[in-house]
């Protein structure tokens, strides 16, 4: 049997009383059309994401991978998936970091 764990708080799930929460994200680097206009670029920039993808196949390079488009999966135990949604992107953890850092 598959034992899963949570992402966040790294508590085993107890498949037959927790509730095991899946968060999926997907990131990836969007062209603004504006700035296209102003760049005076009239190349399709679908295109040049497919030709991204493709040379990153070519090159196997996870980084630049990463960078223009990155598909995150978590395992959450319902506790964590509480506090996940109400702040899914860790504002309030992000500021205190950057504050204690300076
Ligand atoms: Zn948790």
């Amino acid at each position: 049997m598959i034992r899963y764990c949570c992402d966040l708080c790294h508590r085993e799930l107890d498949p037959e009383e927790d509730l095991r929460y899946v968060v999926k994200m997907e990131v990836y680097a969007a062209f603004d059309p504006t700035a296209v206009d102003e760049a005076g670029d009239e190349r399709n920039h679908l295109q040049e994401i497919q030709d991204i993808l493709e040379q990153l196949e070519d090159a196997d390079s996870d980084q630049i991978g990463a960078d223009v488009y990155r598909q995150l999966r978590f395992d959450l135990c319902p506790e964590c998936h509480g506090k996940f949604v109400k702040n899914p992107l860790g504002r309030e953890t992000a500021k205190l970091f950057n504050f204690s850092q300076n």
